[in-house]
């Protein structure tokens, strides 16, 4: 353990974020067996993993980092990690795992208190956004078949008019609630997006006549997601209005909250998120901006009894008898069976900074942007393109007046590719209304406006390669 310890210090103190390797050349150091006949030794075969891999990973502690929402964790994190792999509790039983189970629901009883959630309010940790959002669109389609066609979907499927049902969200929302419709046999199809504003927010006269549109149709929309954090942008969309909406239409509505539900640790920003305490659900994640490490993420209900249409029971695991006894069951309540305890990791932060200091780490992060807002508009060869509302900061390199925006999207994809070449920054690159861009997630609460100006040095330097290519190659 002391050797990987060492290890994973000797691969995060270095000058740049990451080699700059290829694929091929990682590929090359593995030529050896992975599963030799004889093994190494675990001192060699760690020391094999410092040379091959850490040496070559990003590193997301680096203040010139900041391209996804994959975030520094922070020391509470690492060591709850290290104590609940090597203790390996089980959440699917209590035998497996008492104080585990019991300290997960008092978490989850503390996160319905920072979103203002009702008392009935309940629970359970997920890898995750992608398996929150889709349990609760699961759960949402299930209490809407019930309902509506007096079907069971659990027992009996899904009802024949299953065709007709609709999920709704901006056309900004993360991909997964596509993904969801799919695996839950809607098809994506049957995810409505809904033109955003400006500001990247679901814009509520479009939210209208899309219901309306859907209601001349025939069809059955179930489901509103609004997003508080938008990937790209974190944007939030208008909570009270879209919990007036489906509270008038008696529809689920789910907060997609993976990005922006950390805005509830700060007294500032925690305003931002008014309305999520009429939803039905709330995914929330805890490996972005609450700095722990993957994987850690809550799906929060309005009504804990909702989790009653996935529950079952096995023998081996949470027998009936049990249940009546009052022994908690975790595993009816998640997806999964065998379950880690994510939990410990939120929990010793939160005992361990309090939500005061977590809170002024979030706040840090978001001034960080809007100082990199300023040196992005003062710069003339950068053009910013939103203006952040959490961290994440869109923006493209267009030097000269003259080049026009498919020449931009040409320079500016090559732009990301030559970075992660070189090493210096890692940024990462998204599409706004057909134009390629470049995004600094701003998570670190370590990094500094210098490091924003050092990652836009690198990347005019390596811009200014990349046209040196395209001239020679038109020349
Ligand atoms: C990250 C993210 C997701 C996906 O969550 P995972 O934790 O990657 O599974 C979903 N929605 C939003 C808004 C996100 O930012």
């Amino acid at each position: 353990m002391e050797r990987a310890i060492e290890a994973v210090l000797d691969a995060t103190g270095d000058d740049d974020p990451f080699s700059g390797t290829t694929p091929d050349a990682i590929a090359d150091q593995f030529d050896e067996p992975v599963v030799p006949e004889e093994g190494v030794g675990l001192g060699v075969a760690i020391d094999e993993v410092a040379e091959r891999v850490l040496a070559n990973s990003v590193d997301p502690s680096h203040p010139r980092c900041a391209a996804h929402l994959q975030c520094p964790p922070m020391v509470p994190g690492l060591a709850a990690e290290a104590m609940l792999s090597a203790t390996n509790q089980s959440l699917d039983s209590f035998d497996q795992a008492p104080a585990a189970t019991v300290l997960e629901e008092r978490v989850i009883d503390a996160l319905g208190h920072l979103f203002d959630l009702p008392a009935v309010a309940d629970g359970v940790f997920t890898s995750g956004g992608t398996q929150s959002n889709f349990q609760a669109l699961l759960l949402a389609r299930d209490r809407y078949c019930d309902q509506r066609f007096d079907r069971n979907v659990q027992r009996a499927g899904l009802p024949p008019g299953a065709a007709s049902l609709r999920i709704v969200c901006s056309e900004a929302a993360h991909f997964t609630a596509k993904q969801a419709a799919h695996h839950l046999g809607l098809g994506e199809n049957a995810v409505v997006t809904v033109e955003t504003d400006d500001d990247h927010r679901m814009d509520l006269d479009a939210l209208d006549e899309t219901l309306s549109a859907l209601d001349r149709r025939g069809c059955d929309p179930f489901a509103i997601v609004g997003t508080a954090g938008t990937t790209d942008f974190g944007s939030i969309d208008p909570l009270p209005e879209l919990a007036s909406r489906t509270a008038e239409r008696d529809v689920w509505f789910h907060v997609d909250a993976a990005y922006g539900g950390a805005l509830a640790l700060s007294d500032e920003h925690a305003d931002r998120l008014a309305g999520i305490e009429r939803a039905d659900s709330v995914a929330v994640d805890f490996h972005k901006l609450f700095y722990q490490p993957i994987s850690c993420g809550a799906l929060l209900l309005r009504d804990g009894d909702e989790f009653g249409r996935m529950a079952r029971n096995a023998a081996y695991l949470n027998p009936e008898a049990h249940e009546e006894a009052g022994v908690p069951n975790l595993v009816a309540k998640s997806v999964q069976t065998t379950r880690r305890f994510d939990a410990l990791k939120p929990y010793l932060a939160f005992r361990a900074l309090g939500r005061d200091r977590l809170g002024a780490l979030v706040e840090s992060t978001l001034d960080l942007a809007d100082d990199a807002t300023s040196l992005l508009a003062a710069s003339d060869d950068f053009q910013l393109v939103n203006e952040p509302v959490l961290n994440a900061v869109v923006f493209r390199y267009r030097p000269g007046e003259g080049l026009d925006d498919e020449s931009v999207s040409e320079l500016n994809a090559a732009v990301r590719e030559t970075l992660l070449r070189d090493g210096r920054a890692v940024v990462a690159r998204t599409d706004v209304d057909g134009v390629t861009s470049l995004k600094l997630t701003l998570l670190n609460p370590t990094a500094t406006l210098d490091d924003v100006a050092e990652t836009l040095d690198a990347i005019r330097a390596c811009g200014s390669t990349v046209a040196e290519v395209q001239r020679e190659v038109t020349t």
